[in-house]
């Protein structure tokens, strides 16, 4: 219904095409067009709506939550379709702020890596370093003397490879990261930012949860459930299985693009690079199927990165269970900006295209071409819908 809404809206436009002057305010669709219905354009029509403005958001997927829209399968169980998603942050605020759409359910995120010396914690901890290297490390102390013996510290920490070479030494290198890096990348660990490698930073510990970060949590009733409360306003309409190109933008006032920048743009300086993933989902006939919610698969023999199954992480009862393998790849939907000085300079090219647009904010991962984690989209959401709200308060003063 919502596309065959858009369809109709554009096809009048195209017929009775209107001067600037005819769309007043009056006559105008909405007062904010937000293209993009995951975590940055929802939080922006959100906080827009409730300061009073009419806001359209559109995605031209068939359904809200962007990437972290989840869904239950045939079976019953909930999957996310595109991939885990689990909320951590050190932010009261995005906390906060999430809080009036969800209730949350506690979780601590664990992963292991398959290796010839069996399943090992990642990011590596005492556990790991005492099962790969059959070593009996007691404290933080013996832990971090022995890790200095196998580091090879360098004068220049720049790629993804010397971020991880410096810390831990060549061994680890190749054992735990340097395939599922060229897997999931497609490149070599010297061609990517350290960025990238230090999302997963060593521990002298044996604290072997994922994220460090002071909330972790899953939504109570899911992300999909969490994002419709958030849509659920009476200034809010929105068109799924709508793209952008077939909306009328001149009935609209302000715009706000999550999608890529460099398509916005019409890949005008070429095309910004992005690493897309191949999701497969399987339900098998078992209660549980893997001791922690994600495997990692650091071989380059095998095609997968990484395996999920969401129960750990839902916390749903249920006798049968559902896995995702995760694969990259070239070609697809974009998922991930990849992080690197060549990419970096384009992006700046196509960022003051951006900033020279007054009407359109650019905003997500895609919109800013950021390898951002979820909390980071939602403040950075919030603190430009706050911006751009004094902006309108003080052009409606002046
Ligand atoms: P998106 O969710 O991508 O939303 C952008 C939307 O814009 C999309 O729905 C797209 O369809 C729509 N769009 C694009 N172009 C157009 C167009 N022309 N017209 C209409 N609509 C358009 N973060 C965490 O914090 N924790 C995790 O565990 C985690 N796991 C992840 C796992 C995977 C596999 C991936 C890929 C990401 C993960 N993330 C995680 C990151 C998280 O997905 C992002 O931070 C977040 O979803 C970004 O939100 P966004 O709104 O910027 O982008
Ligand atoms: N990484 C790795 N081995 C692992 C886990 C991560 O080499 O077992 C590297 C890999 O390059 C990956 C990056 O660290 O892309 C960041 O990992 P993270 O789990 O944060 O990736 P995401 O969840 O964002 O896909």
């Amino acid at each position: 219904i919502f596309a065959r809404m858009a369809q109709l809206i554009s096809a009048c436009e195209t017929r009775r095409p209107a001067s600037p002057a005819v769309h007043s305010r009056a006559t105008r669709l909405a007062d904010a067009l937000v293209v993009g219905a995951g975590f940055a354009g929802s939080v922006m029509a959100e906080r827009l709506a409730s300061a009073g403005q009419r806001v359209y958001v559109i995605d031209k997927r068939p359904h809200i939550a962007g990437n972290a829209y989840d869904e239950y399968d045939s079976a019953g169980l909930l999957v996310h379709r595109y991939g885990p998603h689990i909320f951590h942050t050190n932010s009261d605020e995005v906390l906060r702020y999430l809080s009036r759409f969800t209730a949350w359910r506690p979780y601590e995120h664990r992963v292991l890596s398959q290796t010839e010396h069996g399943l090992v914690p990642m990011p590596i901890n005492r556990t790991t370093l005492n099962q790969m290297f059959g070593q009996n490390l007691a404290d933080d102390e013996a832990t971090a003397s022995f890790l200095a013996s196998l580091a090879e510290p360098r004068a220049e920490i720049s790629s993804a490879r010397d971020f991880v070479v410096a810390s831990v030494g060549q061994e680890l290198y190749e054992k735990l990261f340097y395939g599922y890096t060229v897997k999931q990348w497609g490149i070599d660990p010297s061609e990517l930012d350290r960025s990238v490698t230090a999302r997963v930073p060593t521990r002298t510990s044996d604290d072997d949860r994922y994220f460090l970060d002071r909330h972790q949590c899953m939504p109570y009733h899911g992300y999909t459930r969490m994002f419709e409360n958030m849509l659920d306003h009476p200034n809010i309409t929105v068109l799924t299985g709508t793209d952008y190109a077939t909306m009328p933008r001149h009935r609209f006032g302000h715009m706000v693009f999550t999608g890529p920048v460099d398509q916005y743009f019409g890949h005008r300086f070429g095309e910004l690079a992005y690493r897309s993933l191949v999701f497969e989902h399987e339900t098998r006939a078992v209660e549980y199927a893997q001791p922690v919610a994600t495997v990692n698969f650091p071989s380059l023999t095998t095609p997968y990165t990484r395996c999920t199954e969401f129960k750990h992480m839902t916390g749903q009862a249920h006798p049968m269970t559902s896995l995702c393998y995760e694969r990259s790849s070239a070609e697809g939907d974009p998922y991930y900006p990849v992080p690197n000085p060549k990419n970096h300079e384009l992006y700046k090219r196509y960022e003051m295209l951006a900033d020279a647009e007054p009407s359109v904010t650019f905003l997500g991962r895609l919109g800013t071409y950021r390898y951002m984690n979820m909390d980071q989209v939602v403040g950075q959401a919030l603190a430009t819908a706050r911006r751009l709200l004094v902006d309108t308060t003080e052009r409606m003063n002046a």
